[in-house]
C-alpha cells in the first residue's frame, strides 16, 4: 500500500477554499494526527486527539471547523478554548490563514488579562469562530455578550494545560452555556484520568486517536542527564549556553524565584538572557517573548506554566535547571526542542536530590535515562555570548496603521540598513518591535530618530 496518496490532503471531503489555503501553506501531506483525526472530524464525530505542539494539530481542528461554518449565518458557530493568550493568538493565526480563501469570516480572539471594553465594542454583532481562554469567554457567555446557542463545533486545546491551570470549572460552565448538540474536539498532550473525566462529561462516543509512532511527527531528540551538585548547577548551565547552541535556548526552573535569580545570573555572566513567569505584566511578557521570538535574546528562563504556548518551534536546546516535578512535564519540555525536521537536545541538571524525580521519569520512558558527565571547565570570568540581534520598540502600532512593510522602508530607506540586517517584525495595536543586528542597532536608532516613518517622527527606543 502506497502511504503518500493515502495522506494528501484532497483525498479528505474539504471544501475548494480550504484546499486551496492548505495548498498555499504548502503542506503536501497530512500529518499523522491530521490524516487520523480529519476524516472522523468530517463526519461531525466527537474526536478525542493525543497531540503535542509540532503535530498539525492546529491546522486539523481548525480545517474542521471551518468546514463546518456557514459564512452566511451571522451566529457564533465555533469555539475554540485555549489555556494562554500566546497560545490563542497563535491559533486565531493559524486560522485565520486556513480561512484566507473563505470571504468574510469573523473570527474574535477573547483572552483575559485584556481590558473587556474593547472586546464588547467588537461583540455588537456575533462573529463566526471564536478563540479565547475559558475564564474569558465564560465571562462574555454569562453577560449575554456572546451567544453560544449557534455552536456548532467546541474545541478544547491543550486541554490538560488548562486543567492545570484550573479552568476545569470555566469549562464545565461553558459547555452548559452553549449548544446543547455540539461537535466536541479535544486535544492534550497528555491523558492524565483528569482529562478522561473531562471527556466523560462533555464528549459523545468519542473516537480516541493516539498517533502510534511519535518518532514520525517529531525529529530525534537528544536527552542528555547530567548530575551536578547544587552549588555548580549555573555554572554548568553557564558552560552548556557557552557555544553555537546556546544562541537559542529554553531553560526550564521548577520555581519563579529562580527563573529570576537565573536570570539575572547569566544575564550577569554576559548573555542575552531574560526571564519569563506568570508574575509578569502583560505587556512584559509580550517583550520577552518579542525579544526571544526575533533573536534579540538568547537564553528565555521560564517557568513551565508560563513557557506555555510559547510560539517558537526547533529549538536547538532546552535545558532543565531542574528536574521537573513530574513525567509528564518533563516531556513537555523537552518537546520544545528538535522541531521541523532539526535535531534538538534536551539536558536535564540533576543533584543528587532530585535522583527520585530522575528515576520517576524513568520508569515512564521505560529505558534507563542518558547519563553524561560534565567536566566543569574553570571559569573563565565574563565571556560574551550575545544574541545576534537587538529590539528596537517604536510608540506606533496598527491603530497608528503602522504596517511592518513601512518599518522595513524606513530602516533600508533613510537608515540606510540591507534588509539582511533587519530581523523580524512585529506590530501590535499601540506600538512595533524590529530586531536589527545587534551590531548596528545604536545606528539605526540614530538614523530613525533622524528621519521619519510614514512622514512622522515617532518614539523609539532600544529594548533590553
Ligand atoms: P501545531 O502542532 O498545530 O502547532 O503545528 C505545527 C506546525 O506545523 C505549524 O507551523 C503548521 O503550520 C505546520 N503544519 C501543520 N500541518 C502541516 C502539514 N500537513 N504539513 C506541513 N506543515 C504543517
Amino acid at each position: 500500500m502506497r502511504s503518500c496518496g493515502m495522506t494528501a490532503f484532497d483525498t479528505l471531503p474539504l471544501k475548494p477554499a480550504l484546499l486551496a489555503s492548505v495548498q498555499t501553506l504548502g503542506y503536501d501531506a497530512m500529518t499523522p494526527i491530521q490524516a487520523q483525526s480529519l476524516p472522523p472530524m468530517l463526519e461531525g464525530r466527537d474526536v478525542i486527539a493525543q497531540a503535542q505542539t509540532g503535530s498539525g494539530k492546529t491546522a486539523a481542528f481548525g480545517l474542521s471547523l471551518l468546514q463546518s461554518l456557514n459564512v452566511d449565518t451571522i451566529r457564533l458557530q465555533a469555539l475554540v478554548l485555549c489555556p494562554t493568550r500566546e497560545l490563542a493568538d497563535q491559533v486565531s493565526k493559524a486560522i485565520r490563514k486556513l480561512a484566507a480563501n473563505i470571504p468574510n469570516v469573523k473570527l474574535l480572539t477573547l483572552c483575559g488579562g485584556m481590558p473587556l471594553g474593547p472586546q464588547l465594542a467588537s461583540l455588537t454583532h456575533d462573529p463566526h469562530i471564536v478563540v479565547g481562554t475559558p475564564g474569558r469567554v465564560q465571562e462574555h457567555l454569562k453577560r449575554g455578550s456572546l451567544h453560544g446557542g449557534g455552536i456548532k463545533v467546541l474545541v478544547l486545546d491543550e486541554a490538560d494545560r488548562m486543567l492545570d491551570m484550573g479552568f476545569s470549572e470555566a469549562i464545565d460552565d461553558i459547555v452548559g452555556r452553549i449548544a446543547k448538540h455540539h461537535q466536541t474536539l479535544l486535544f492534550s498532550a497528555t491523558y492524565p484520568d483528569a482529562i478522561r473525566d473531562v471527556s466523560r462529561r462533555v464528549q459523545r462516543n468519542p473516537i480516541e486517536i493516539t498517533v502510534e509512532s511519535p518518532a514520525q511527527t517529531k525529529p530525534a531528540i537528544e536527552q542528555q542527564f547530567i548530575e551536578v551538585e547544587p552549588a555548580h548547577k549555573l555554572d554548568a548551565l553557564a558552560q552548556l549556553l557557552t557555544g553555537e547552541r546556546g544562541q537559542h535556548a529554553l531553560v526550564f526552573c521548577n520555581m519563579r524565584r529562580d527563573v529570576d535569580a537565573v536570570a539575572d545570573e547569566l544575564d550577569r555572566r554576559g548573555f542575552s538572557a531574560l526571564a519569563l513567569h506568570g508574575d509578569m505584566e502583560q505587556r512584559d511578557r509580550d517583550e520577552v517573548l518579542v525579544q526571544f521570538a526575533n533573536r534579540s535574546c538568547a537564553v528565555l528562563v521560564a517557568t513551565d506554566v508560563a513557557a506555555r504556548g510559547l510560539d517558537i518551534t526547533a529549538l536547538p536546546l532546552v535545558i532543565s535547571y531542574d528536574v521537573a516535578h513530574d513525567p509528564d512535564t518533563h516531556t513537555h519540555r523537552i518537546g520544545r526542542t528538535g522541531r521541523a525536521g532539526q535535531a534538538g537536545l534536551a539536558i536535564t541538571l540533576c543533584t543528587p536530590r532530585e535522583r527520585p524525580k530522575a528515576q520517576n521519569i524513568e520508569e515512564v520512558l521505560a529505558r534507563p535515562l542518558p547519563w553524561h558527565p560534565l567536566k566543569l571547565s574553570a571559569p573563565r570570568g565574563k565571556m560574551l555570548n550575545l544574541a545576534p540581534m537587538k529590539t528596537l520598540i517604536i510608540d506606533a502600532g496598527r491603530q497608528d496603521k503602522l504596517r511592518p512593510g513601512d518599518i522595513l522602508g524606513a530602516l533600508t530607506g533613510d537608515a540606510g540598513l540591507k534588509a539582511d540586517d533587519v530581523g523580524k517584525i512585529d506590530v501590535f495595536a499601540t506600538r512595533a518591535y524590529v530586531a536589527v543586528s545587534r551590531s548596528l542597532a545604536n545606528r539605526a536608532l540614530e538614523r530613525l530618530r533622524a528621519g521619519k516613518i510614514k512622514g512622522r517622527n515617532l518614539r523609539i527606543r532600544t529594548l533590553g
